[in-house]
């Protein structure tokens, strides 16, 4: 019990002695003991009604009284003015943050759990032409109506953003949920970095194009100058044609990104025959291999929706890799497998291995370990790009283990439902 409790248990003993006293004196026991009892409940009554008055409508000055009501308009008057200064506090950082959402570049849009919008900012209110009296309240669908947008809210797939045009104009959007189901929309316009992507990659693929050409003819010509019996005369001949072939290798690969960073991706792509492309991608592999290597399978039959030519393209790839960067004698495996939650596909070696250093950077264009190796082989330094191009089409990941002197993994990974 609190102290004001006890004093107001005091209170009531000293007040109950004085009407015994006055009550053996006068002889009225019953008549001031009932009066004194109506007294207090009354006293009670009176600071009951007070105290719902002040709750009612709280001003800065709390009633004052004596006994236990004092303390108990001191506690709540006390707990008023923490209330009023968070308040305060909250409503200061509900500016700033209205504040700086006003200034925002990127639109945001707050949606409850049935995607209905609750609030936005007037970068949000320009982009997508939103009205605050009409549409808050109202499902962020029926106002942005685009079929891809909706199976997006639909999938639930947040983990990557959505781009999708919109009056001429190209939206990045993605969401982050928090709290009890509520969606955060965030969108910046990306028409600019678009048009630019467009520009850079019509100009590969224009040059690539018309590069091929002269690069055909070149070789050409040396095919015809090659001298068959006379070695010393072919000798820089054939060092340009080894030249022009890489060349060609190149312009070949720049043109297969190109064509895979402008085609669209696609929702639901059909059943893979996956033991049909294993095979032929390992038939491929033996031959190009011409027997420096011991090749082998480990397949299990595994279930995968994609692109036939992209995927084979990818192992293909990563079986080159393999091949490429592993001594004569060295093994290497073509790799299928499923686990509860996807199938990887992938290409061990005991080769030359790579530094974890160099393991981040591996999917860059031209971005090679060894440069004299690559450039040896044959290497163009394009094939990991494709690689990564295609695995990001199909939502699957690449994963790279590997050390050097003992050999890497690269394996693809598609994850269930993808
Ligand atoms: P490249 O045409 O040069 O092989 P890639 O993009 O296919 O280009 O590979 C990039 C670089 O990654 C290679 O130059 C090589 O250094 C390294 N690399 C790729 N695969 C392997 C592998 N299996 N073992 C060791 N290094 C590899």
């Amino acid at each position: 019990m609190t102290a004001c409790v006890w004093r107001e248990i005091r209170f009531l003993s000293i007040l109950l002695m004085v009407l015994l006293i006055i009550s053996s004196i006068t002889g009225y026991t019953l008549a001031i003991l009932f009066t004194g009892l109506v007294g207090y409940t009354l006293w009670n009554l009176y600071h009951i009604n007070r105290l719902s008055r002040w709750l009612n409508n709280p001003s800065k000055k709390a009633p004052e009284s004596k006994g236990v009501w004092d303390d108990v308009y001191y506690q709540l008057y006390q707990l008023y003015k923490r209330q009023r200064k968070a308040r305060r506090r909250l409503k200061n950082i509900l500016q700033r943050f209205q504040e700086s959402t006003h200034v925002l570049p990127y639109a945001v849009i707050v949606l409850d759990s049935r995607y209905n919008i609750e609030w936005f900012n007037p970068a949000a209110k320009t982009m997508f032409k939103l009205n605050v009296k009409s549409d808050i309240g109202h499902r962020i669908d029926n106002l942005i109506r685009l079929p891809e947008f909706s199976g997006y809210l639909l999938n639930k797939k947040f983990d990557h953003q959505f781009e999708f045009k919109l009056a001429k104009k190209a939206i990045a959007l993605s969401v982050t949920p928090y709290g009890q189901g509520q969606l955060l929309i965030s969108a910046r316009d990306i028409t600019q970095q678009f048009l630019l992507d467009n520009m850079r990659r019509d100009f590969v693929s224009n040059a690539s194009h018309e590069l091929r050409t002269p690069v055909t003819v070149i070789m050409g010509y040396i095919e015809l100058l090659l001298d068959k019996e006379n070695v010393k005369k072919n000798h820089p001949l054939e060092k340009i044609q080894q030249q022009s072939k890489r060349l060609e290798n190149i312009i070949s690969e720049l043109l297969v990104l190109a064509k895979l960073e402008a085609a669209q991706v696609i929702d639901s792509p059909a059943q893979l025959n996956t033991k049909k492309l294993l095979t032929e991608v390992f038939d491929d592999a033996i031959a190009l291999d011409n027997g420096r290597h011991k090749l082998s399978t480990d397949i299990d039959s595994v279930k995968l929706n994609g692109r036939y030519a992209e995927i084979r393209m990818a192992i293909s790839n990563l079986l080159t890799n393999a091949i490429r960067y592993t001594d004569d004698g060295g093994h290497i495996k073509l790799f299928a497998k499923t686990d509860p939650w996807g199938v990887t596909i992938g290409v061990k070696d005991d080769g030359i291995g790579i530094d974890y250093t160099h393991v981040s950077r591996l999917t860059e264009r031209f971005y090679r370990v060894d440069e004299g190796r690559s450039k040896e082989q044959g290497g163009t330094g394009l094939g990991l790009a494709i690689v990564k191009q295609i695995l990001d089409r199909h939502g699957a990941q690449l994963r790279i283990q590997s050390t050097p002197g003992h050999g890497s993994v690269f394996s693809c990974y598609f994850a269930l439902g993808k």
